[in-house]
This record gives structure tokens, sequence and C-alpha cells, in this order.
């Protein structure tokens, strides 16, 4: 597997912002540097905001909600709608650009795009479908209801992993809601935050929203603090790591303002000895290895039946061996190869040197607690990009769930451990802060029923039959414990982006008060 010339990445990352309607990014000077993890390279430098910029942002979007919240619904759809329809049009270019930000491989970066899609899809969908209940009243004469009204500005923050994808379940979701959004987004991939931006802001052109309805703030924590800090934001929706949760909850809840966390998770996956195991290791390898270990719902733990376990690891080690592992795209040569993908990778990079970093300490905490390590483990590539930090996948076996099992390192090592009972492994699984996802391989159809009733997966997405990772949209997505307790994209997530208002309405002329109070 080889690596692109840097200097060709930065043309064909040129080439294609410019496609996307962002243009003429310098190469030097002030700002917030873009890299790409598939060479380690600059790519631009993109304006840093400051606290009082953020400020301005905000006030411009708070302006933006009062214009928009007076918008019908199936209107605003008609915004997220344009959207959808641009990132149709741009699904190859944006994907490229996915992949060289986040260094996924193409066809996950292309699949980042379509769930953005996806998501538009539905939120046009619920445009039309914005209601509330009618509730009968105790009182004659009167009409008790609920409405759902425009929530105000919305602060998204989001990690690097889903550069775009979280925006969009979040943005398009919030817009036909009524609402205004601000977006935070990882300093890691600012390249992708900015194209999505210029998209939006040909929709929001082509339907006449209003000025500053969708704005972006570029930075680090401290840009992140000060649009949790803002009491005119009602909403922080954030995106990333468990510690950065800790440090925006107790903020955003000191001003009472609303939160919604979508956090670490530390995601299972429980193999019984009924399991089809072509397909557990199928499942297992696409949700440990893929994007290189760095999904939220990455497979981390794999708790197996002593009586498979051998077999198992024997063939998920086979599988590690033959991972081609390398740049994503096959850029070089001809104009236009960043939207090739290269040959047969399925592994990127990590996405730089702390992340590697952390996956080396891992692995040498996680021997030194008694693990094997059975398969991978090891640094590639290096000769040919010694900024970048591919790794192979690491396979290592664990005689307990110590410590640095139940942690979430965000890098690919999969741990093993094995169970003799069934309600052994149900609290293996659940003995762990995190709540994302989980999963089952079993035919058993008890196992399967126990494994996601309420005394089974204590996780907010628990399948069966498949890895924890790759969910869909449609589902409410997020997790519980210190993964947070958010949920995003599907089923009601859309309320999260209202208030609700209970109206009572007295058509009568007389004033009968509840619970049969007499009042004079
Ligand atoms: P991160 O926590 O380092 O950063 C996430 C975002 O938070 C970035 O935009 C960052 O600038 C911002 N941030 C950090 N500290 C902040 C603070 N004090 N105040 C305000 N903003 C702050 O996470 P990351 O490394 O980009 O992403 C990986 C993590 O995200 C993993 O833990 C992963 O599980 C998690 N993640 C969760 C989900 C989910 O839906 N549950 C999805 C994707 C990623």
């Amino acid at each position: 597997m080889t690596v692109p010339a840097h200097d060709e990445l930065v043309t064909e990352t040129a080439a294609i912002l410019s496609r996307l309607g962002v243009h003429d990014l310098p190469r030097t000077g002030a700002g917030l540097i873009a890299r790409s993890p598939v060479t380690g390279g600059e790519l631009a430098r993109v304006h840093a905001h400051t606290a009082a910029e953020v400020a301005d942002i905000v006030g411009a979007a708070s302006e933006a909600f009062r214009q928009w919240r007076a918008v019908p619904g199936p209107v605003r759809g008609q915004l997220v709608r344009e959207l959808g329809e641009l990132l149709r049009e741009h699904k190859a270019d944006l994907g490229a650009l996915v992949s060289i930000e986040a260094g996924k491989i193409r066809s996950e970066g292309l699949g980042e795009v379509q769930e953005m899609i996806d998501i538009c899809d539905l939120a046009v969908g619920q445009s039309r479908q914005l209601f509330g209940l009618t509730i009968a009243s105790e009182r004659p004469g009167h009409r008790m209801m609920e409405q759902w009204h425009p929530l105000g500005v919305v602060g998204v923050i989001s990690a690097f992993n889903f550069p775009v994808a979280v925006w969009s379940w979040n943005a398009a979701l919030a817009f036909v809601c009524g609402d205004a959004v601000v977006w935070k987004p990882s300093e890691k991939t600012l390249l992708t935050a900015l194209a999505c931006q210029a998209l939006l802001a040909e929709a929001a052109r082509r339907v006449g929203a209003p000025e500053g309805l969708s704005a972006l703030v570029l930075g680090g924590a401290e840009v992140g603090e000060a649009l949790v800090d803002d009491p005119r934001v009602a909403l922080i929706s954030a995106t990333g790591s468990t510690r950065m949760g800790k440090a925006v909850a107790p903020r955003v809840a000191a001003r009472f303002g609303r939160l919604l966390l979508e956090l670490g998770g530390n995601n299972a996956a429980v193999v019984a000895p009924s399991a089809d195991l072509d397909l557990a290791v199928r499942g297992i390898v696409f949700s440990a290895a893929g994007t290189a270990g760095q999904r939220c719902t990455t497979l981390r733990r794999v708790i197996v039946h002593e009586s498979i376990a051998d077999d198992l690891v024997a063939r998920i080690k086979a599988a590690y061996e033959t991972l081609p592992i390398g740049s994503p795209l096959a850029i070089g040569g001809t104009p236009g190869s960043a939207g090739v993908a290269a040959e047969g990778v399925l592994v990127g990079p990590l996405i730089d040197q702390a992340s590697y970093e952390g996956y080396v300490a891992a692995l040498d905490k996680a021997q030194a607690n008694g693990g094997t390590l059975v398969a991978g483990g090891a640094r590639v590539l290096a000769d040919q990009a010694p900024d970048a930090y591919y790794v192979q996948p690491a396979l290592v076996r664990m005689p307990t769930q110590s410590e640095i099992v139940r942690a979430e390192t965000f890098a690919p090592i999969l741990y093993v451990m094995t169970y003799a009972d069934f309600d052994e492994a149900l609290a293996m699984h659940n003995e762990v802060p995190q709540g994302l996802s989980s999963s089952i391989f079993t035919l058993n159809l008890r196992e399967a029923e126990q494994f996601i009733s309420a005394a089974g997966s204590d996780c907010g997405i628990a399948n069966v039959n498949i890895g924890p990772s790759g969910a869909e949209i449609g589902g409410a997505f997020g997790g519980e414990k210190e993964t947070g307790g958010g949920r995003e994209s599907g089923s009601d997530a859309w309320k999260a982006y209202m208030r609700r208002a209970t109206n009572t309405v007295n058509y009568s002329t007389d004033l009968p008060l509840a619970q049969g109070v007499q009042f004079g």
C-alpha cells in the first residue's frame, strides 16, 4: 500500500474544496491548521474565532431564529430538502474530503455523506409532522392540548470521527423544528465543516432563509466553552469524549440550558455457543477494525463462551492478518484521483500522534495486566509517511475485564474475554461505565430476547446477530451512563429541538377549577 505525496494531496484537496464552494484558503499565516491524517501534513490555514466573535455570531443566530420560527414547518422543510439535493450532487467530493480529513476509507467517507442525505429525507418528512397530543380535560367545556414550538439557537459541538454526519443529524432536525444552528466542529476536521457550511449557505440562498441561521465557530475547547456559556444558546448538543461531556455538562446546567450529550462508548459483543461463527467473525472484524477503531460504536470487547473461544480467536486472528492497511484514496498522477478508492484498503490511519500514543499505552497496560497480544499491535508505513499514524488493528486476550478494558481507547484494540454462564456474560457486559452500543451473536432465542430485555444489555443500542457499529437513520441513536443519555437522528429525537407548551382552552361560560377546587 502506498501513501500519496503530500503536495498532490494538497492540490486535490483545494480542487475539491473549490467545487464545494470553499475557495482560496491560505497555506501559511495565522490561524488554525487543517491537516490530513493520510500524510500527516498541513492542508490549509483557517480563521480561528475569538470569544467576542462567537458572541456576535450567536447574536446574529438569535435574530435569525426570531424570523425563522415564524416560517411554517413544512416551508422550513424546503431548506433541508435543498440541502439534501446539494449533498446528492456533491456526494463524491464531500465523501473524498471526509477521507482526506478524517482518514476514512472511500466507502465509509461516501457512507457518511449518504447518512446526511438520509437524515435530510427524514427531516423533510418530519417537517409536516411536528405535532402534539390533544388531551381529555376533566373540566366541562375545556380542551387541553400540547404544541411544539421552535426552541431557539442550537449549539452543536462535534467530534473528528464523524465530521459531517453528526452536524447533519442535529442541523437537519433543528432547521425543520424552527431553530438556528451554531456549529463548533472538531479542530481536527475544519475543512469538511467549511464545505458543509458552504452547501448549507447555497441551500439557504435558494429558499431565502434568514442570514445567520447557520453559522460556524472554529477553534478548540475555548471556542466550545464560549458557545456553552452563552445564555442565548437554548440547547447544547455535544458529541465527543466523556471527558468533554464532564466539562460541558455542569456549565450548561449552571445556566439551566438544555443538553444533549453523545459521548464515549465501550461496546461489546457476546458470542454464545450457538453463534453462526462465520457471521460473527465478519460482524466482529468490521465493527472492531473498521474506521481504524475510531467510531463511538466500535467494538472494543468480545465476551465469548469458553467452549468456542479458541476457535473464534483463531478466526479473528486470521482475518486481522490479511486486513489491508493504507491510504484510503489512490491520490496521485491524474487530477481528480482523490475520488478513487485505494484498491482493497480497509483500514486507514489514526487521526494523529496523540491517538497513536494512546494505542501504544493501552496495549502496554493490557499486557501488564496479564493480556496476551494475539494479532497486530504495530505501526506500519512509517517509512513512507513519518508524520502519519497507520497501525495494525490489535487483538488481545484478557484474563479479566481489567481497568484498561473498562476505559475507551479510541483506536483499534479488541479485547477478548471468556464466560462460562450466560448471566456472567451479561454482568460482564454491563460492568463498564459507558452504555452506547452492544450486540449478541446467538441462534438461541431465549438468549437473544434476554439480551435485549430490560434485564439484558444496559446500552442505548442492543443488536442481535450484527455487530454494535453501523447504525442507520430512523432509530434513535445514543446511549446511557457515561455515554450521556442523549438520543439523536430518528424516532422522536426531533422533540429535543423544540419546546412543548400545554394549552388549556375554555370554550364555556363557566370557570370550573381542576381537582374540584372551590374558590369563592
Ligand atoms: P473530544 O472530546 O476530544 O472533542 C469533541 C469536541 O468537543 C471537539 O469539537 C472539541 O473541540 C470539543 N471540546 C473539547 N473540550 C471542550 C470543552 N471543555 N468545552 C467545549 N467543547 C470542548 O473528542 P474527539 O477526540 O474529537 O472524538 C472522539 C470521542 O468522541 C470518542 O470518545 C467517541 O466515542 C466520541 N464520539 C461519540 C459519539 C456518540 O454519538 N456517542 C459520536 C462520535 C464520537
